[in-house]
């Protein structure tokens, strides 16, 4: 199948106009000019079209999308007690799990072909084999939780169960929740179940201030969290800096993604930028909790790999990744658009191990591609088509197979 197009952006090298890419059994074989590109296959001219690699969101909870625009924005922790009220009541479980695939294919339809998905249960990867989308699909730990897995035993059942089923659009990974929510032994554990299986790893890193006290302190508003909910209270096995807390737990050697980030103090900057870590930055979820200007642009610039997510929509209005791209651009209008779209591509793919898998597009990388409509000016730059939400996702394919035609989701 060879696919022509307006622009055709492999985000490894520039944009090409009349461009086409050919791939086969969901993997691209070829990408060049439209005229210069032949086969004896079936060509489609898609049109005033800008061809991409599909964007990879590299953080969310997708299970969450049920409480969308349920809790108003307020601090982290109301927000947290709020969040958890709603997850108790009856019922919330099918929903979250019907929340899944109505996240996937909202994700699908907004060009979003890879989602790395966080599930306090580990029943995404069930949920989401439904949906054709790509999935990095991260069973969450948190220590003594009334929901397994609880501890690390637990997880390693769900971990074999997922495992079991996983395909070759799916990676299963682990996500111990956070510092506060996590005991040290179990934290070394699971690096530890981590390495021997060769798994992804992601975990919520400075998120607020208070988690920053409670690590300093052990007091504020995290350990008063952990006594509310009755959760095992890790501060007397650690002390020190985040960063040297995960160095010490064996995790940065297994280049996690840390989600947020948001409180990075000269100790922590300069662990960060001398590791493997990469850092899942989420704008309007940041935006929502009011935190301080994040240092994304800072981090790029020490030569940290970052990524954009979207986190849940429990404190973000939608999971497109483009609104993300396009709200980070706005805020740096001096800043290259390539490395404003790279952070939803090549770089969230290195994030999430899946640089020989997809995040451009280049023969051997699987055909994860999202047609964007052009605007009806001539002149418009295919840079401009993709930061602006206005010119819509047309078409979608993941692994070669369409999703999304004309607009709409495919089953
Ligand atoms: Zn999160």
């Amino acid at each position: 199948m060879i696919l022509r197009a307006r622009w055709v952006v492999p985000i490894l090298s520039p944009p090409i106009e009349r461009g086409a890419v050919a791939f086969d059994a969901g993997t691209i074989t070829a990408i060049g000019r439209a005229d210069e590109l032949r086969s004896h296959d079936d060509a489609v001219d898609l049109g005033d079209i800008v061809l991409m690699p599909g964007l990879i969101n590299a953080h969310t909870h997708l299970e969450l999308s049920c409480y969308a625009g349920r809790i108003a924005p307020t601090d982290f922790w109301s927000w947290l007690d709020a969040l958890i009220a709603l997850r108790r009541a009856p019922g919330a479980a099918p929903m979250e799990q019907q929340a899944i695939v109505d996240g996937a294919r909202q994700s699908l339809l907004a060009g979003v072909t890879g989602v790395a998905d966080i599930s306090r249960s580990g029943t995404n990867l069930a949920a989401l084999r439904a949906v054709p989308i790509r999935k990095i699909a991260f069973i969450e730990l948190i220590s003594g939780a009334a929901t397994p897995p609880g501890d690390p035993e637990q997880l390693l059942a769900l971990l074999d169960d997922a495992l079991k089923s996983a395909d070759d659009r799916t990676t299963v990974g682990i996500s111990p929740h956070a510092l506060y929510s996590v005991a040290w032994n179990d934290l070394r554990r699971v690096a530890a179940i981590a390495a021997e299986r060769d798994l992804p790893v992601t975990l919520h890193v400075a998120e607020s201030p208070d988690e920053l006290e409670w690590l300093r302190d052990g007091t504020g508003r995290t350990a008063e969290f952990l006594q509310r909910y009755g959760l095992p209270n890790a501060r007397a096995a650690i002390r020190g800096n985040w960063m040297d807390l995960l160095s010490r737990a064996g995790l940065t050697r297994l280049r996690p993604v840390l989600a947020h980030a948001n409180y990075v103090d000269d100790t922590a900057w300069r662990a960060l930028t001398g590791s493997a870590a990469s850092v899942a930055y989420c704008p309007r979820t940041h935006e929502f909790f009011r935190h301080p200007p994040h240092r994304w642009r800072d981090m790029i610039a020490a030569g940290v790999n970052v990524c954009v997510g979207t986190d849940s929509l429990a404190s973000n209005p939608s999971l497109s990744i483009r609104a993300e791209l396009t709200e980070l651009a706005r805020g740096a209008p001096d800043l290259p658009p390539q490395t404003i779209v790279g952070m939803a591509t090549r770089r969230a793919a290195r994030a999430l191990g899946l640089e020989r898998t997809c995040g451009a597009l280049h023969p051997g990388l699987a055909a994860d591609l999202v047609a964007i409509e052009l605007p009806t000016h001539r002149s418009a730059t295919p840079w401009a088509a993709i930061l602006d939400e206005s010119c819509p996702v047309r078409d979608v394919w993941v692994a070669g197979r369409r999703c999304v035609e004309n607009g709409s989701y495919v089953e």
